[in-house]
């Protein structure tokens, strides 16, 4: 959800008529899209401010702004902690962002805009998309529930749903741009339709999406258990461009610490859901999250998640070890857990999940993938003269290309299973076939656009203004 922010931030910027900073220069204006989920998301701001604060001194043209859930629950303590911030926006205001800006610099003082609610929807905002034919698209933003963990539903506010005319909309005019693939987003992304009270809406918005011409891949992120109906698996199942991949946060095997997770489902729920989603599409995969040493969690309590991730075979469980959010019922339960027992615990899911990551990649050796060309790197593909994509169930796949002859992020490539590992499958073997498609073409329109001038995608990093100063 933030990543697509940042895209509205730079697109709302880019027709405000700032120009992205060309690699190697200094760039006049700093965004931080903040994130509060994160751990020690407040250490790594304000240490970032700082070390931008002695150009701010030199520079008073420079200007720095604070968006995000960070700027969301801190509001105007981030102009005490640092004066020099130009500007703080609310999750709400990315909208206002260029017209702070312009008034931060007319009256020469920190602006902050923090609103509690949603006036517009962020999507209606301009974006500058990060790939040329892969791209997010929100339906809803907020959360109606309440894990004790969590803080979005205290910074992102109550569900908001957008119109299903207006998502269809975005989609058909992305395909348009040369888009294939889209990723439905929501925090809770099929209770769509619990503000105009159609529990199905999100089935029927599957459906739709499937009748869009030209639209090759749909994805969503990311479902709860909770609101996971029938009709949701079967509009995966009949709707031939929905990828035949679910991803679905379990956080825990134990029904005890789901209870105090406040997580209205229970562990058998969740094995009924992919059992329903295995027997309906066949030759799907899981992903997962899970935290590890939620307050409270025994011994027996971590042996369920074990349970549950056996039981599962997820292809992937994104595992986080947990750790408190300021402001959350979590944060002051009782039975908080040490590090070094989080840490045991961590490991043990992270070994045993390699081992069946593993074994559920090996499924698909010797069998014959499409793999859509990703706009990254893995780490040896120059070296090795082989390229990185996903399949539809969504497995990284690194292939062989010809040099000569590769294909175009965007293109779509079949190539032989070769290998398996936890993290990856590899095609060791030229690929069998290319096929051009229009994110193909629409890659190569925006690497001809940008040609060799260097320009950044999205906003600097860090790394990047370290390394120039
Ligand atoms: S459903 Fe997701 S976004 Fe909503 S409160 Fe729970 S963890 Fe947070």
């Amino acid at each position: 959800m933030n990543a697509h922010d940042t895209e509205r931030i730079s697109g709302l910027l880019l027709e405000a008529g700032y120009v992205q900073a060309l690699e190697g220069s200094d760039p006049d204006l700093v965004v931080f899209n903040t994130c509060a989920v994160r751990e020690n998301a407040d250490n790594k701001l304000y240490g970032n401010l700082s070390f931008l604060a002695p150009r701010k001194k030199s520079d008073p043209n420079f200007q720095i702004a604070v968006g995000g859930c960070m700027a969301q629950k801190d509001q105007d303590s981030i102009i005490k902690r640092a004066p020099y911030v130009d500007v703080v926006f609310g999750t709400h205001n990315i909208g206002s962002l260029p017209t702070l800006l312009e008034r931060a610099r007319i009256e020469e003082e920190s602006q902050v805009e923090i609103k509690e609610s949603l006036e517009h929807f962020p999507s209606t905002l301009p974006a500058r998309r990060h790939s040329a034919f892969s791209a997010w698209v929100s339906v809803s933003v907020g959360c109606n529930n309440t894990c004790t963990f969590c803080i979005v539903p205290s910074l992102r506010g109550v569900e908001k749903d957008r119109p299903a005319q207006d998502i269809l909309s975005e989609v058909r005019a992305l395909v348009d741009q040369g888009v294939i693939e889209i990723t439905l987003l929501g925090q809770n992304v099929n209770a769509y339709g619990v503000e105009f009270g159609d529990k199905f809406a999100f089935g029927k918005l599957l459906r739709e999406c499937g009748k869009v011409d030209g639209l090759e891949r749909v994805r969503f992120m990311s479902p709860h258990p909770r609101d996971f109906t029938d009709d949701v698996i079967e509009a995966m199942a009949q709707t031939p461009n929905v990828m035949p991949h679910l991803h679905m946060p379990l956080q825990s095997g134990s029904d005890r610490i789901l209870q105090s997770m406040r997580r209205s489902y229970r562990s058998d729920k969740y094995l009924g859901i992919i059992e329903k989603v295995r027997t309906a599409i066949p030759n799907s995969t899981i992903t997962t999250d899970i935290i590890v040493g939620f307050p409270g969690e025994s011994d027996e309590d971590f042996q369920a998640t074990m349970d549950i991730a056996r039981q599962a075979k997820f292809l992937a469980a994104y595992t986080f070890q947990y750790s408190k959010r300021p402001g959350t019922p979590a944060a002051t339960m009782d039975g908080q857990i040490s590090d070094s027992v989080m840490k045991e615990r961590y490991d043990a899911l992270h070994k045993l999940q390699q081992e069946i990551s593993h074994e559920v990649n090996s499924q698909v050796v010797g069998t014959e993938q499409e793999i859509l060309v990703a706009d990254y790197e893995g780490r040896h593909d120059g070296e090795q003269s082989r390229m990185t994509g996903r399949t539809k169930d969504f497995r990284l796949a690194h292939f062989m290309v010809d040099p000569a002859n590769a294909p175009r992020p965007g293109d779509a490539v079949v190539s032989k299973i070769t290998k398996a590992s936890p993290n990856f499958i590899l095609a060791e073997e030229l690929h069998i076939s290319i096929r051009k498609t229009k994110g193909g073409d629409a890659t190569q329109a925006r690497t001809q656009e940008v040609g060799s001038k260097g320009i950044m995608v999205g906003m600097p990093t860090l790394a990047q203004l370290k390394a120039r100063s």
